[in-house]
């Protein structure tokens, strides 16, 4: 049974992309409301550090439809871009500690993060 706590996926590409430079954390997360996210992939574009990754759809024979995005609160840097770009209005901005709560809430579906179960198993794929 799921633990309910997420981890880092460490198979991720993502966990490959730069890390977010600076020893002060940002006072700001970006966190995506993906009941609302369209997939339209106009907060991508904007994000300076590509920390916005694609979700993608449950029919892997076309994972475009009904696709979202999340963000990388590991590498967001704050800097509002996404939240003033997104169409649809579903990119709020958080206080830095309120972010990782707000995430829990609001994402529905990750890549980049997953159960501990399923990191241990990756983990072992690996191995
Ligand atoms: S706030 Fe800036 S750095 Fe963070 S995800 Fe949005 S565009 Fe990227
Ligand atoms: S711009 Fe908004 S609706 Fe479009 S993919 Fe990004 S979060 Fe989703």
């Amino acid at each position: 049974m799921s633990s309910g706590i997420k981890i880092e996926d460490p198979n991720h590409t993502a966990r490959f992309k730069p890390l977010r430079k600076g020893k002060k954390p940002p006072k700001l997360l970006a966190v995506v409301h993906q009941s609302g996210c369209t997939g339209c992939e106009v907060c991508i574009a904007g994000c300076p550090v590509d920390s916005i990754e694609l979700v993608p759809g449950p029919d892997p024979k076309n994972p475009s439809y009904q696709q979202m995005v999340e963000i990388d609160l590991a590498r967001c840097i704050g800097c509002q871009n996404c939240s003033q770009d997104c169409p649809w209005e579903t990119i709020t901005m958080y206080q830095h500690d309120d972010a990782f709560i707000a995430w829990g809430n609001e994402t529905l579906s990750s890549t980049l993060y997953v159960d501990m179960e399923e990191a241990d198993k990756i983990k072992e794929e690996l191995t």
